[in-house]
């Protein structure tokens, strides 16, 4: 069957037809600009150019109508009638503690995605209004909702807990929920299957090094401790998030910078994290190029998210009592040697080594470590569509 599977956000619309019994990808692309000047569709059928149609749309609605009427065009689409897309995957971002896992969508349950609103004020809102959108354009269609907060709720009490008053996860859910799980979920699978592990008996930690980043400690298929909390804002070192720091700095900063929490949040999610150490980018290719001609700030923002990174997996093998594999993934994980080689290099105690030419690979499923070694290093590349391509065969 052809699955559509769509991830929406406040002004932008990314989406994939997937053959689910081929795996193939039938085309793809994106709505950029939705409900602004200028916005347009990239469409790319599978083996052809990239398209660019520029035309207004004022809503999701508009952009969804065009990415359907794309798919069924006479000369470039992929298919010959709307009758040819069976099911619709949506990427919701905040499930909270309702969902444990992907879900059929009802109106019960978007009434149940929607008090979860509270826990992603950017995100959910706009995953609902492309729901919506889609439900009026294609009203026979069964749709599933796939969270990328449900894979972490394996966790136990003691990870998700934080320190603070226990009022306030009883009054508001304040707790750790995690994020990118679907992408963790599927990069542990696949790495069982790669390395010929029995995910029912495996330690797995996967590093999803992206603009957003995050580590998770999965334990026999489940994710038992991750590093994004509450929000994507706790954990790593990422492009411009801040991740861990000292909760006091606020009002530290609040006092002598005289900023309001707006400023302060503002600061923490956009303007830190590599770029705002390096003052040059949140692009790691940006970072490697000024360090090789011994730009001081771009080498000290590298050796701080590497430093970060390595810590959290030496977290995790405390969280696990051992560790069989170390899977690498997304943008900087899949692409920058540089990046796995340095984090790795902490982890020599847990007898780990890298096999050099190996972790030349970039993109594709590599074994990075030596035959030697105790714990095998892997590069996985994740695929979050395919991922909620299948969740959604599965439910319908
Ligand atoms: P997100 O989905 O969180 O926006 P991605 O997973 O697409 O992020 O990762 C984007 C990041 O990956 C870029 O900011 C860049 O730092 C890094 N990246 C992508 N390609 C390369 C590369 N060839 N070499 C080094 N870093 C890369």
């Amino acid at each position: 069957m052809n699955v559509l599977v769509i991830n929406c956000g406040s002004s932008s619309l990314k989406y994939q037809l997937i053959n689910s019994d081929t795996e193939d990808v039938l085309a793809k692309g994106l709505c950029e600009r939705i409900g602004i000047e200028g916005s347009r569709l990239v469409y790319q059928p599978k083996g052809g150019e990239k398209e660019f149609t520029e035309s207004p749309m004022p809503t999701h609605k508009e952009a969804i109508k065009m990415v359907l009427d794309a798919l069924v065009n006479e000369k470039t689409g992929v298919i010959k009638s709307l009758k040819e897309v069976n099911a619709v995957g949506h990427r919701i971002v905040h499930g909270g503690e309702k969902f444990a896992s992907s879900a059929v969508i009802t109106e019960e349950m978007l009434n149940a995605v929607e008090e979860c609103n509270d826990l992603a004020p950017l995100h959910n809102p706009a995953n609902l209004i492309g729901i919506r959108a889609c439900q009026e354009l294609m009203p026979d269609v069964p749709m599933v909702g796939v969270f990328d907060t449900a894979f972490h709720q394996t966790m136990p009490e003691k990870a998700y807990m934080y320190g603070l008053p226990y009022e306030y996860y009883e009054k508001y859910k304040v707790r750790r929920y995690g994020f990118h799980g679907t992408s963790h979920n599927f990069v542990s699978k696949e790495t069982a299957k790669f390395l010929g592990l029995d995910i029912n008996n495996s330690k797995i930690i996967v590093c999803h090094l992206g603009n957003g980043a995050s580590i998770t400690a999965v334990l026999n298929g489940k994710s038992i401790d991750t590093s994004m909390g509450l929000t994507p804002l706790e954990g790593l070192v990422m492009g411009t998030r801040s991740g861990d720091i000292d909760p006091a700095i606020l009002e530290f900063l609040s006092k002598k910078e005289n900023m309001d929490i707006d400023d302060l949040m503002n600061m923490l999610n956009k303007k830190s994290g590599v770029y705002g150490l390096s003052g040059i980018s949140s692009d790691f290719r940006d970072l490697e190029n000024a360090a090789e001609e011994g730009n001081e700030a771009a080498i000290r923002a590298r050796a701080v998210f590497n430093y970060r990174a390595a810590k959290y997996i030496g977290s995790y093998v405390a969280a696990l009592n051992g560790v069989d594999a170390i899977a690498f993934t997304a943008g900087l994980g899949e692409n920058d040697s540089l990046v796995r080689r340095d984090i790795i290099a902490y982890l020599g105690y847990l007898g780990i080594t890298l096999d050099d030419e190996a972790n030349k690979a970039r993109g594709k499923k590599t074994l990075l470590s030596t035959p030697d070694s105790k714990v095998k290093v892997v590069l996985l590349p994740t695929d979050e569509e395919l991922a909620i391509c299948r969740e959604t065969v599965a439910l319908i």
